[in-house]
């Protein structure tokens, strides 16, 4: 029978079962890291350390790095953190990384694409990483962005392992990593499924487009499917999976993502409380059911509709 948790946010992300979901906050800066530690996020899924330098023209050296993420980290002594390395390009770019004009940004050299033409940057950047987490105290994890392939995962977890990090994971928020999840888990401790962009490559949709908002929804069947099989593959490597795009903001989106496999998720610090306290209301075999019902549905609202109906 259903177990009905109040729905309060108590700081551990549980289901009412008993079955642990990590409850972690995206941050971009030391004022976000706070923002989330208030809120009672569990620890950090993404860290977005490319917000750092938005407006620097050089590279910063490894010991401003080092002073830049402990001040983020700081108030996540002895809690789970990942940190992301630079996803520089695109939407975001960098002026010490920049590539050449690219027709295409969104498809260009983004990421770790960056990393493997520039592997000096990204060793630089492992290096002041270690350094913060070992000053902070916190359990350190690293992630790659806008990883496609199973050869670059490996050779991230490399350079990672080589630099000291313990757990090494890469994002899959590009369709092509999504299909070979299971051989990706092969070579890195976890993945980290980013669905802003998972979205926007799946639907063929620009994330920064309104036009095509409708299309660039989390609740699309395509990427609840592809979400779906990430977690499988996740739960048969014996390896976590999280969710850290906005999906995971959603309180009722999260239950899907839950019953798909995911192992935690990584928000706003403004949606924590509600997240947390939502997971609660139901059972991991509940939201298996709910996942089931939302991955047959043929658009974002009946799947949005259907499920909103079971959970509430
Ligand atoms: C994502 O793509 O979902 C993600 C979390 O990364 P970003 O939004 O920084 O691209
Ligand atoms: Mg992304």
């Amino acid at each position: 029978a259903e177990v009905t948790a109040a729905a309060v946010w108590n700081g551990v992300g549980a289901l009412s079962d008993g079955m642990r979901i990590k409850v972690l906050a995206n941050v971009g800066s030391a004022k976000d890291a706070q923002a989330a530690a208030d809120a009672g996020a569990e620890g950090v899924g993404l860290f977005r350390t490319e917000f750092c330098y938005l407006a620097a023209t050089d590279e910063p050296s490894v010991d401003e790095q080092r002073k830049a993420y402990a001040a983020v980290l700081a108030p996540f002594h002895g809690k789970p953190i990942i940190v992301r390395t630079l996803d520089a390009g695109a939407d975001k770019p960098l002026a010490f990384l920049s590539p050449d004009p690219e027709p295409n940004p969104a498809l260009g050299v983004r990421g770790i694409r960056v990393g493997r033409q520039r592997p000096e940057v990204l060793e630089r950047q492992l290096e002041a990483i270690v350094a913060a987490a070992e000053e902070t105290g916190v359990q350190l994890s690293v992630m790659a962005p806008m990883v496609a392939t199973v050869e670059e995962a490996a050779w991230f977890a490399d350079r990672a392992h080589e630099a000291g990090v313990t757990r090494a994971g890469v994002m899959i928020e590009v369709p092509a990593a999504a299909l070979v999840a299971d051989e990706i888990l092969n070579v890195v401790d976890f993945v980290s499924i980013g669905t802003n962009d998972l979205a926007q490559y799946t639907l063929a949709a620009d994330r920064q487009l309104g036009a095509v908002a409708a299309l660039n929804d989390p609740w699309q069947p395509a990427l609840l499917r592809l979400i779906a099989m990430i977690g499988k593959a996740a739960n048969e490597a014996g390896k976590p999976a999280g969710v850290c795009g906005e999906a995971a903001s959603d309180p009722v989106l999260a239950g899907v993502l839950v019953g798909l496999g995911i192992s935690s998720l990584s928000m706003n610090a403004a949606a924590v409380r509600q997240v947390g306290a939502a997971l609660a209301q139901h059972s991991e075999d509940f939201y298996r059911q709910v996942a089931r019902a939302a991955l047959v549905s043929h658009t974002p609202t009946d799947a949005k509709a259907t499920v909103r109906a079971m959970v509430s």
